[in-house]
C-alpha cells in the first residue's frame, strides 16, 4: 500500500496514531488509536503522511495510558496488527529512531535542526545533512526440484526455520550479496536469481529484498555461529516458519505456488 507524503494532513480523512513510550507502541483496545489520541498529553507530534486512507501521525505519550490502552513491545504490536498496517508502523518506528538517534551532529557535535520540509536534519554549524537510515538486506528462497533450503539461526524461536538472509555490504550489489551470503551461510551455489518482493522492517531499519534462486551445487555446510541447522524441505512439508505478515512467509507462499506450478 503506497504512502502519499504531502506537507500537511488531509482534514477530510480519519487519523491513525503510532504513540510510543520507550520501545513500546500503544494499542487502544487492540488497535492503533484514532483521532482521540490528539487529545492526549503528547510530545514530539509528527505527521508522517497518508497511508491506507488515513492521516498517519506519531508522538510520545506523557503520563499514563488512557483506559483501554496497553503498551506492547514494538515487534509484538506489529505482529498483532493487520498486514496492511505493517508499513505504517514501520515508517513511524524508523522515523522515531531517526529523531531519537540524530540529536547532535556526528561530525562537529553541534545540536541538529530539523529541515524546513520536515525530511531529515541539518547541522547549523558545519552544514552536514542527515537522513533516516535504511539498511538494504536480502532474503533468498533456494529451491531444488520440489524442495526448498531453509535454515535456523540460534536466535530464532524453537523449531522455526526460514529462508536465508543477510545485510548488503558497502560496495556490493544486492545480487552479489545473495550469492555471497548463501555461500557463506550454507556453502551452496545459486543460479536463476529472481526478484520477488520487498518489505520495510523496523528492526532497526531494514529494507528487505526477497528473491528466489535455483540450487546450482555444493553440499550444505552451516556457518558456525550463524546457522544452527540448514536442510532441504519438501515445499508441502515445511517446519514451523515465521509469522504470516513477515516477508519470509510471503516468499514461502510465492515459492509454494511456483514449485507446485512446475509439477
Ligand atoms: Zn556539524
Amino acid at each position: 500500500m503506497p504512502f502519499q507524503l504531502p506537507a500537511c494532513p488531509d482534514p477530510a480523512l480519519p487519523e491513525r496514531w503510532c504513540v510510543f513510550d520507550q520501545q513500546s507502541l500503544l494499542l487502544l483496545d487492540g488497535r492503533l488509536p484514532g483521532r482521540e489520541a490528539a487529545d492526549w498529553t503528547l510530545s514530539q507530534r509528527r505527521f508522517l503522511g497518508i497511508h491506507d486512507g488515513h492521516n498517519l501521525f506519531m508522538a510520545e505519550l506523557i503520563g499514563q495510558p488512557p483506559p483501554g490502552g496497553d503498551w506492547l513491545p514494538l515487534r509484538a504490536a506489529l505482529l498483532s496488527q493487520p498486514a496492511e498496517l505493517t508499513q505504517a508502523i514501520a515508517r513511524a518506528a524508523q522515523l522515531r529512531q531517526f529523531h531519537l538517534n540524530h540529536r547532535y551532529c556526528g561530525r562537529c557535535a553541534a545540536p541538529l535542526q530539523t529541515n524546513a520540509d520536515q525530511v531529515g536534519k541539518h547541522c547549523p554549524s558545519c552544514g552536514q545533512l542527515f537522513y533516516p537510515r535504511l539498511s538494504p538486506a536480502m532474503m533468498v528462497l533456494v529451491y531444488r526440484g520440489r524442495e526448498v533450503l531453509l535454515a535456523r539461526s540460534p536466535h530464532f524461536s524453537p523449531g522455526v526455520y526460514s529462508a536465508l538472509a543477510g545485510f548488503v555490504e558497502p560496495g556490493e550489489t544486492v545480487e552479489e550479496c545473495v550469492h555471497r551470503e548463501t555461500l557463506e551461510e550454507v556453502g551452496v551455489r545459486l543460479k536463476n536469481l529472481r526478484y520477488v518482493c520487498s518489505q520495510s522492517w523496523p528492526f532497526p531499519h531494514s529494507l528487505m529484498l526477497a528473491f528466489t534462486a535455483e540450487y546450482d551445487g555444493g553440499d550444505i555446510l552451516p556457518q558456525e555461529g550463524e546457522i544452527e541447522d540448514a536442510r532441504w524441505f519438501d515445499i508441502d512439508s515445511l517446519p514451523l516458519t515465521p509469522p504470516s505478515i513477515s516477508i519470509a512467509s510471503q516468499l514461502l507462499r510465492h515459492g509454494r505456488a511456483m514449485l507446485r506450478g512446475a509439477d
